[in-house]
């Protein structure tokens, strides 16, 4: 069968903070604030693979109250999300994301971003996409007080 999941992730900027998205640190003098290192794109990324197997959601697997992923590297959370999904014939078939942020702009960074999203999928670059807009000014992606991303995953599983 195929299976899809989507996931939904925000952060609130704060100083101080690196901004880190889909694994690329980009320059800026806000950050954004959480747990681990706040990558919400990653983070949207494995709800929605995680939604695909039906195997809960990040704070199920990597809860924010446990001291193991203060600081963690999303990309590693995401790696090991691969390990919990691709198993017993379970295939990962396509990733799309989008991410939500006012500024700074993300479409220099696009392609490093896709490319650490395939990597740490052990995905061809080809299924994976990552697209960016902005909040017109409005709610608060528009007022820069955080980002969000949503995602979906497409996954081939085994008929059960
Ligand atoms: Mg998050």
């Amino acid at each position: 069968m195929v299976a899809t999941g989507i996931g939904w992730d925000v952060h609130r900027f704060a100083a101080g903070r690196p901004l880190i998205v889909g694994g690329v640190t980009i320059p800026s003098e806000v950050g954004l604030l959480g747990h681990s290192d706040a990558d919400v794109l990653t983070h949207a990324v494995i709800d929605a693979l995680l939604g695909a197997a039906g195997l809960g959601d990040i704070g199920e697997h990597f809860p924010d109250t446990d001291e193991r992923w203060r600081g963690a590297d999303s990309l590693d959370l995401l790696r090991s999300t691969r390990e919990l999904v691709a198993v017993g014939g379970v295939e990962i078939a396509h990733v799309d994301a989008t991410v939500l942020m006012e500024r700074p702009k993300l479409l220099p960074h696009k392609p490093a971003m896709c490319e650490n999203l395939a990597g740490a999928l052990e995905l061809p670059l080809a299924r994976v996409n990552v697209k960016a807009t902005r909040g017109e000014g409005m709610g608060f992606v528009g007022r820069v007080e955080g980002a969000a991303a949503l995602a979906i995953a497409t996954l081939t599983r085994p008929d059960d």
